[in-house]
């Protein structure tokens, strides 16, 4: 089995940053690229906010220049999902074990994102599809004339709200508080959508479906009151967070108590020697497209330094 120099795990904005920087600093890196190739901006819609496109971008769009940046300077490609990476104390070598086999690496860049929260009610997981996703710009689409929702109240929630009024007759915004959580532009320009409803204070206890199985509606609890209402909507699109995506790592790092790796503090290291965290999946605060490439543009400058000192 070859050794490789630098394994890049995961192709979001924080991957394809770090692959640009170690190819064309000649470490011919592997990218291994999880299920989601593009990461959370193939999600999304318009991206009015990375640098350097005045007119916006649309996250899609974006995502393939970057796999095509990291391409032409040598990234070579792994369309695989990594469950277990190790390491040998005596090698220093790291194994990465994939879906479809095994690598051994000398460094690590682990850029795996976060994953859509959903709230935890009974039977949940099995109407994702049926009427219930985390992703507006993938379903939105589908549901046309019918009245929709969206739960959460931060930018995503506003942000999904906004694209989807495009489609819906109507977008209920269900948030468990009275206040939402989003930027002041976000939030004004989501309360002044016509389209859009806000339901205060409130959460959904119970999906309702049709014969079909399909969500045709959910109950709505007051979290003050107490009192049930239900109300009819075709799908609801889920934007109450995301979840970092660092499991498979073991005892390689440490975590925050949401599950965020921790980094040696002004670096992108972690407390595994050669091993380097970047974007979503070690950072609570930001989260955005330009902090993550930042964040990859770091990690690869740190392992390429650890490359050199242990003799690469
Ligand atoms: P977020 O800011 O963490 O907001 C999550 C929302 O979901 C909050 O309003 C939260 O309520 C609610 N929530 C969480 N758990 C819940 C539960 N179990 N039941 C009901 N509601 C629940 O997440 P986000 O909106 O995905 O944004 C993540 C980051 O990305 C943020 O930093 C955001 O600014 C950024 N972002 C930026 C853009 C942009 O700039 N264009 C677009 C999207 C996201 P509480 O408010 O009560 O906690």
């Amino acid at each position: 089995m070859n050794t490789e120099n630098v394994i890049i795990i995961g192709a979001g904005c924080a991957g394809y940053t770090a692959a640009i920087y170690t190819s064309r600093a000649n470490f011919s890196p592997l990218l291994i690229t999880g299920g989601q190739i593009g990461g959370q901006l193939t999600t999304t819609t318009e991206v009015e906010n990375f640098p350097g496109f005045p007119e916006g971008i649309m996250g899609p769009d974006l995502m393939y220049m970057m796999q095509q940046q990291a391409e032409k300077f040598g990234t070579r490609m792994a369309y695989e999902s990594v469950v277990e990476v190790t390491k040998d104390k005596e090698t220093h070598l790291f194994t990465v074990k994939t879906s479809g086999g095994s690598y051994k690496a000398k460094s690590v860049i682990v850029a795996t994102g976060a994953t859509a929260r959903y709230l935890g009610i009974l039977g949940e997981e099995g109407l994702v599809g049926r009427g219930l996703t985390a992703c507006a710009t993938c379903d939105g689409a589908f549901y046309r004339n019918v009245p929709v929702c969206v739960v959460g109240g931060g930018d995503s929630a506003c942000e999904e709200a906004a694209f989807l009024t495009k489609f819906a007759s109507k977008v209920y915004l269900i948030h468990r508080r009275d206040t939402l959580r989003a930027s002041k532009i976000m939030v004004e320009r989501t309360l002044a959508n016509e389209k859009i409803e806000p339901i205060w204070d409130s959460t959904i206890v119970a999906y309702h479906t049709d014969d079909n199985g399909d969500v045709e509606g959910v109950m709505l609890q007051n979290t003050i009151t107490g009192e049930r209402t239900p109300l009819p909507v075709k799908c609801v699109f889920m934007a109450i967070g995301h979840t970092p995506n660092s499991s498979f790592l073991g005892d390689l790092v440490d975590r925050d108590d949401a599950g965020y790796i921790r980094r040696i503090p002004g670096l992108q290291a972690t407390k595994t020697v050669g091993l380097f965290a970047a974007g979503d999946v070690t950072d609570p605060n930001y989260r955005q497209a330009i902090s993550s490439a930042g964040m990859g543009c770091a990690a690869a400058i740190e392992a390429e330094r650890y490359l050199l000192e242990i003799g690469e």
